[in-house]
């Protein structure tokens, strides 16, 4: 009986390892050996800014800390598949689960921001997958470690071409200018929250759009760091 039970589970993906299929899952949502090996950074902020350094103008200010929970690896490529374009909404809670395990690390000791905005994607996005995934995850986020989340805080105002096809001084300039806050952020330490980050070029348009508005400090959070993207 029980058998039947877990097959039934299995034919509709629930209580079933989202990377292996196995149906002894943990609090994760994962097996434990699937948890476990999870490739996951160490809790530091990542040395991005040496990649980000030759874009930035004079003028433009930083991301003040860059934290990243998990390595762009087979088993998390195939988990943000499955979140991004198999459309299964279901994901964000183990995903930002994993980014606030890291989160939590690497803050301690020191205030976590004010408040937590999502990167916006287009109207047109939003209607094409169904879900906004980084509002998701900046939803589960807010709750876990109890910062307040902006819904709508920043808005996508230009679209920007696939990102994966350009080169990476492309992204750059397709990315600038292309987020607008549209939230009063004066003095407050504001967290953008992203899916994927590798070259940094959405997260500092967030951080452009953010400091216009006043923001004293934005830290960049994404649940999966690409380093060499
Ligand atoms: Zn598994």
């Amino acid at each position: 009986m029980l058998a039947f039970f877990r097959s039934l589970a299995n034919a509709f993906e629930l209580g079933t390892c989202w990377s292996c299929g196995c149906a002894s899952v943990t609090a994760t949502a994962l097996c434990s050996y699937c948890d476990e090996a999870l490739p996951r950074w160490y809790p530091r902020c990542c040395q991005h800014l040496s990649d980000i350094e030759p874009h930035l103008t004079d003028d433009q200010k930083r991301c003040r800390y860059w934290y990243g929970a998990l390595r762009w690896e087979p088993q998390v490529q195939q988990l943000m598949t499955l979140f991004k374009f198999r459309n299964k909404a279901e994901l964000a809670p183990l995903l930002a689960t994993q980014l606030a395990a890291h989160l939590r690390l690497c803050y301690q000791g020191q205030p976590m921001p004010d408040c937590i905005v999502a990167v916006p994607m287009t109207q047109h996005a939003w209607r094409q997958r169904g879900f906004h995934q980084t509002a998701l995850l900046a939803r589960y986020l807010s709750a876990v470690l109890q910062v307040p989340y902006i819904a709508g805080g920043l808005r996508k105002i230009r679209s920007v071409p696939m990102q994966h096809m350009a080169s990476q001084s492309a992204r750059w300039e397709n990315s600038k200018r292309s987020q607008l806050a549209l939230h009063d952020f004066s003095g407050s330490t504001v967290a953008v929250v992203d899916d994927v980050l590798s070259t940094g070029a959405t997260m500092m348009a967030a951080a452009d759009a953010l400091y216009k508005k006043g923001a004293a400090a934005v830290d960049a959070w994404a649940v999966v760091y690409n380093q060499h993207d």
